[in-house]
């Protein structure tokens, strides 16, 4: 098989048959034009397939090293479709540092309509084995976790699940495909938000799913017709065209934040820092064992709690004051009052969430620049 980089500029991507076109093209299009009642070339509506999709979905399928992709219109969509394989009564269970809109979907929309859910830490296999029930259908995993990038040992909580007949989900927004695949570990789903690094360049959101089975591929492919979270042409060829670069951005917000890492665990207005990748962490030998690099994102402590970590990521410049990850430009934000707002006080710092607590998704500018421009924050902080 053709390694990975030549797999994200060529799989699913052969030249246009009709125009010879290198790049797919946009098929901005709602409707295919029938050879004779229901004979067609392939396609028939775009909610059902479309050819840019159509070759979003293949790509992605192959760099995960899986069997069957499917395009979303977000993150959310993606993981909502997941969802629908579950009943009313179907138990979750998932890790609780989780990305807080996944979060808010289970309890504020999918409880409601009956379908419940355990949160444990999912570091702890003995607490995930302790969760899992008779009417557990699906574990739900993210690793590292957000934000306090804990891992999960995805080919331990593989088996647990699995003994229980349930469907092992993996999150592998923060890893990308470049440094890790869950498939190969055991998992039965694999859900991006394409949003972040498979897009890479902040412009446009969209979600995929990666399966092996064939079963779980019909009634995904189902629910993805049936209920429409579909993205535009458009918006999958942006995707598209960001997987080709994947790998070199991969490297270098993995070098970058390496670096970044070390200086901030250096530095004498920084409580603790987590990220996989520091001699110190933990987990370093799991992250050995499942993942090829660490990746961009990094979290820390500012000594003090929620105010000097306030104007730190107010005074930053190079690192923009927003939410979201995983594009070339680095960002910064305080998990507590932006993207774990969702997430009630209580539980959040029950989960070990500080108010202090400071996200980054280091970019791949200058890391020279960038830690300048966090050495100058943290001073004026
Ligand atoms: C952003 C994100 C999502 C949701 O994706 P959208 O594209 O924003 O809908 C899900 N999981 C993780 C880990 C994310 O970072």
């Amino acid at each position: 098989m053709p390694g990975f980089s030549t797999r994200a500029v060529h799989a699913g991507q052969e030249p246009d048959r009709a125009s010879g076109a290198v790049v797919v093209p946009i098929y901005q299009t709602s409707t295919f034009a029938q050879d004779a009642v229901g004979k067609h070339r392939g396609y028939e509506y775009s909610r059902t397939g479309n050819p840019t999709r159509a070759a979003l979905e293949q790509c992605i399928a192959s760099l995960e090293g899986g069997a069957h992709g499917l395009a979303f219109a977000s993150g959310m969509a993606a993981e909502a479709a997941i969802m629908q394989l579950l009943k009313p009564n179907d138990h979750t269970v998932a890790v609780d540092d989780l990305y807080g809109g996944t979060y808010r979907l289970f309890r504020q929309v999918l409880e409601p309509m009956g379908l419940s859910f355990s949160f444990v830490d999912g570091s702890d296999l003995e607490a995930v084995e302790r969760a899992l029930t008779e009417r557990t259908r699906m574990v739900w995993v993210e690793s590292p976790t957000n934000p306090l990038l804990k891992l999960v040992d995805i080919e331990a909580v593989s088996k647990l699940a699995h003994a229980k007949g349930a469907l092992m989900v993996v999150d592998n927004t923060f890893m990308s495909p470049y440094f890790q695949r869950p498939l190969s570990l055991g998992a039965d789903i694999v859900v991006h938000s394409a949003t972040k690094y498979l897009g890479g360049h902040s412009d446009v959101i969209g979600g995929t799913l990666v399966v092996n089975r064939d079963d779980l591929l019909e009634r995904l492919a189902f629910l993805q017709n049936a209920v429409g979270g579909i993205p535009g042409p458009l918006d999958a060829w942006l995707v598209l065209r960001g997987l080709k670069t994947l790998a070199i951005r991969m490297r270098e917000h993995d070098r970058n934040a390496r670096l970044v890492a070390e200086f901030l665990a250096e530095h004498p207005k920084v409580a603790r820092v987590f990220y996989p990748g520091l001699p110190s962490n933990p987990q370093r030998e799991l992250a050995r064992r499942q993942m090829s690099g660490f990746g961009g994102m990094i979290s820390f402590e500012v000594k003090g709690g929620l105010e000097p970590a306030r104007r730190t990521v107010e005074r930053t410049q190079l690192f923009t004051l927003a939410e979201s990850l995983g594009g070339v430009e680095s960002l910064i934000e305080l998990p507590a009052a932006m993207t774990h707002s969702s997430i009630p006080a209580e539980t959040r710092r029950a989960h070990g969430v500080a108010d202090g607590l400071v996200r980054l998704s280091v970019g791949i500018e200058d890391v020279a620049d960038l830690i300048s421009d966090l050495d100058r924050a943290l001073a004026e902080a």
